[in-house]
């Protein structure tokens, strides 16, 4: 008798890991529309900026502990970060590579568009407390940020 596991592709449902593997999440890149298991969308997508929630949580951890490491914080306004990553996850999932959604080009020029963390950031949150998107906040700024509440863009 197999154990269930919550399915990592965000639609909550308790599945068979032997017919529902995390290697058959990666390849339908979270897309619930399309899972080899048979689940159905059952649920709304968590962030409204993506259709690959599995990407979005990965990458929320990802720049967590980017933030964590070079003694910054995640902007306080959950909107703002699941909008940035958000929209960073579909540039994943097309490229291969966190491509930046504030600075890329319309369509992304993989040769020219910079990548999370960009090689700017450290002098933009210097300058401003915050990078040029306002996911990567200096501690003391991202207190303000929170008390002034979100701003949007
Ligand atoms: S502006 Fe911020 S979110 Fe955009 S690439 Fe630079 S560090 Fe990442």
């Amino acid at each position: 008798m197999s154990t269930k596991a919550t399915c990592a592709c965000g639609a909550g449902k308790k599945v068979d890991p032997k017919t529902c593997s995390v290697s058959q999440v990666r390849k339908c890149h979270g897309d619930v529309e399309k899972h080899p298991c048979g689940t159905k969308a059952q649920t709304p997508a968590k962030n409204e900026w993506t259709t690959h929630p599995a990407k979005y949580e990965a990458l929320l951890k990802r720049m967590a502990s980017v933030a964590k490491k070079n003694g910054y914080v995640l902007n306080p306004d959950k909107a703002r970060v699941e909008k940035v990553l958000g929209l960073m996850a579909e540039n994943l999932v097309e490229t291969g590579k966190p491509y930046c959604p504030c600075k890329q080009s319309e369509p992304i020029d993989l040769k020219k568009d910079v990548r999370c963390p960009c090689p700017t950031w450290k002098q933009e949150i210097a300058k401003d407390g915050h990078c040029f998107c306002r996911l990567f906040y200096r501690v003391r700024a991202a207190g303000k940020a929170g008390r002034s509440g979100a701003r949007k863009g």
